[in-house]
């Protein structure tokens, strides 16, 4: 039923894009479209295919590095607009575009794809899954989405609702659409698929919501399961999957299956040819205190870890584990990459990771050796350092909140050291470039999380902001794009970015390297020593990974923009594509000025008690989307800034009768009593207050009126 909806739904859409067009002025290509296959990506670099981007990290390698030199430090001050393309959603934008013969493909938030001419622009096709927008509850961080894979004419979207479609290349049409789930399990895709000999390749989230991780297989034309490989085992008593979760399981405790476990596979997925292993990394637990999860210890297999597996059957081939009895949110989930190094003279065909944990690991992709482990941001003090003769981190039992019943300063924080943007890796310069940040977290255990909705972490947010309300000074957090030497293991250079972040990379044969900030910036450095040389204001926030491409005989530089400026829910979104080639001279439309957002909030109520219940139920059910202390993360309103404040009637809408659940914020009503949303009410009332006269106290002695953030 729904695969023949949606076919109408495609229909619609190509008619719609039939209308109107005039002659075209396109170079694309007639037929075939998104002819990707083995032989094509095995020679991605050879010059006939130099000016292509074929999968989600160019090629099979994903080492995100362009052949193509016509862009280069001599010329990059000249690169211009040539094109942009507005989208329709004001998420987050994480969408690495895939070019092929002169298409442009690219997913946007709520997992829609678009097609466009690559050199002009020209929208050829696009598809929207029709998400149900009451979904976006089961995604932990946004309705994300990073790109599609193509292969054999066909591409290929994951959406948020777990579904993964083939799309026909050329009209957009579905040709297949199936559910990667049971129905009603909440988990929700946002990573881009990939191909390997003929088989889509493609994980889930989930670990949050208490889900148990997996890869699955299927093939790429007709959409029918060919392997499925769990992350972490089961109930013993049902019986096994594969083998090796039966080793696996004797590394877990208690009744450790009732929490699903986690390991959900969101990000990092590539396939070596050389060995042919499909390569995944796998994410954290479920929850996150290792001690609430399974009692007594053991390494939690095969959570934080990366892991191979055999491309045709998806046995299990080896695995490394970066982080054994995992309660830090370190998801091991972050892009993966092969290259070929020369490693103490011998030439090495490696693995190489940046994960959250913030360890760079090098592996051997054959027989998963660990061959070095270094910290490439400061302060990491989870572990102190990789012991390389066992390969196991040197833990700091002080980190260890779970087990010692205190809580910790942990860095990295939750979000790691480095999360999901693209790395790049020049084989000119050895460098690895890391979208990277210094960060910590008061990490405070807490049994009491059996929510009946949204995140299931076991994290106190009243013990964290406690623990923070003690500190001397806010801890350090700083992003840079750092480039790292993955031979001589340390930093070559960063460049830093303060309190923003860095997006994706991209490294090319031109000596660049490009990638996006959080504040507004799209800028290219030199390669080799992080010299910035050209920048764009992209009007908004970059977090997705830029690429290049070429069209008749000229080089372009894409890349998505699309992040609320940081903490600022109200700035506006301006998510696009934006591509340039050098001479270029398009201007994007002036920015809309907007107005500050007020601080408006009514009387305070209710008691002490009621302020502090309040808290705790916002900390369980409205932190991990609206911020910690009512900040917003900035993809999400700020609740002290918002009107449905004011009363008990509008608040009451909104988090009961979910008025606003097509925006994913849903009817919380099997989770929350009436007072407990008149108790968050209040805690969020009294929160504006304090931020009310803090800022009129702040424009006092600065003899100024006060002003929004
Ligand atoms: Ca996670």
């Amino acid at each position: 039923m729904r695969s023949r909806l949606l076919l109408v739904t495609g229909l619609a859409s190509i008619i719609l894009c039939a209308c109107g067009q005039k002659a075209a002025e396109s170079t694309v290509q007639a037929a075939p479209a998104a002819q990707v296959d083995a032989a094509r990506l095995l020679a991605a670099s050879d010059a006939a295919n130099a000016g292509q981007w074929l999968s989600h990290g160019r090629d099979y390698s994903e080492q995100r590095h362009s052949p193509l030199t016509k862009v280069n430090a001599e010329n990059v001050s000249q690169l211009g607009l040539a094109w942009f393309a507005d989208f329709d959603t004001r998420r987050g934008q994480e969408s690495t575009p895939i070019v092929v013969d002169g298409v442009l493909y690219v997913t946007t938030a709520w997992s829609k794809v678009f097609a466009f001419d690559a050199k002009t622009g020209k929208e050829l096709w696009k598809y929207d899954p029709k998400v149900p927008g009451e979904w976006a509850v089961y995604a932990c961080c946004d309705v994300v989405n990073r790109g599609v894979a193509a292969w054999n004419g066909k591409v290929y979207v994951a959406t948020i609702d777990a579904r993964l479609i083939a799309l026909d290349a050329k009209t957009g049409a579905p040709v297949w659409d199936i559910s990667t789930i049971e129905p009603g399990q909440p988990y929700a895709i946002t990573g881009a698929p990939r191909v390997a000999k003929g088989k889509v390749l493609i994980g889930q989230g989930g670990s949050e919501f208490s889900q148990r991780g997996y890869l699955s297989a299927y093939d790429a034309e007709t959409g029918k399961l060919s392997w499925r490989w769990y992350v972490v085992p089961g109930d013993p008593a049902k019986g096994f999957e594969q083998p090796e979760l039966e080793t696996a399981a004797k590394t877990w405790n208690g009744e450790f299956w009732k929490t699903g476990g986690g390991g959900a596979p969101w990000d990092g997925i590539i396939y070596d040819p050389a060995t042919e292993h499909v390569i995944v990394g796998t994410g954290n637990g479920a929850p996150w205190p290792a001690e609430i999860r399974s009692p007594g210890g053991g390494d939690h297999l095969f959570l934080s870890s990366i892991v191979a597996l055999d491309v045709n059957t998806g046995k299990y081939v080896w695995h490394y584990q970066t982080t054994p009895n995992e309660s830090w949110d370190y998801d091991n989930t972050s892009p993966l990459m092969t290259a070929d190094l020369t490693i103490g003279g011998e030439k090495r065909h490696v693995v190489m990771q940046a994960p959250k944990n913030g360890f760079f690991y090098v592996l051997d992709a054959k027989s998963g050796q660990l061959l070095s482990a270094d910290a490439y941001v400061p302060g990491v003090n989870w572990a102190k350092g990789v012991d390389i003769k066992t390969g196991r981190p040197i833990l700091n039992p002080e980190a260890n909140y779970s087990k010692t019943g205190k809580g910790a300063l942990v860095s990295p924080f939750f979000g790691g050291a480095h999360n999901w943007q693209p790395i790049s890796f020049s084989p000119a310069t050895g460098l690895v470039y890391i979208p990277a940040n210094q960060s910590s977290y008061a990490f405070v255990a807490t049994k009491e999380d059996d929510n009946p909705m949204g995140q299931k972490l076991s994290i106190s947010f009243k013990g964290n902001q406690e623990y923070m309300r003690k500190l001397k000074a806010p801890p350090v957090s700083e992003g840079f794009l750092l480039a790292w030497d993955p031979v001589q293991r340390k930093e070559a250079w960063r460049a830093p970015l303060g309190n923003g972040r860095s997006g994706g990379a991209l490294s090319t044969a031109g000596g660049l390297v490009f990638a996006g900030t959080s504040d507004n910036s799209f800028v290219a450095y030199r390669a080799d020593n992080g010299t910035k040389l050209w920048s764009f204001d992209t009007q908004t926030g970059t977090m997705a990974g830029p690429v290049s491409y070429e069209v008749d005989g000229e080089q372009y530089v894409a890349v998505v923009a699309g992040f609320r400026q940081t903490g600022n829910y109200y700035a506006p979104n301006y998510s696009r594509v934006l591509v340039f080639k050098p001479g270029a001279t398009g201007k994007l439309p002036d920015a809309v000025p907007f107005p500050d957002p007020v601080l408006n909030p009514p009387a305070a109520f209710g008691t002490a008690e009621v302020r502090a219940h309040g808290e705790e139920v916002y900390g369980r059910f409205c932190s991990t989307c609206h911020g910690s202390d009512g900040l917003s993360r900035g993809m999400f309103p700020d609740l002290r800034y918002s009107p449905a404040i004011n009363t008990d009637a509008s608040f009451r809408q909104v988090v009961i009768d979910g008025v606003r659940s097509q925006n994913g914020m849903v009817s919380f009503a099997k989770a929350l009593s009436s007072d407990d949303v008149e108790a968050v009410r209040a805690y969020v009332v009294d929160r504006a207050i304090a931020a009310k006269s803090a800022s009129e106290a702040a424009a006092k002695a600065a003899g100024q009126q006060p002003h929004g953030p």
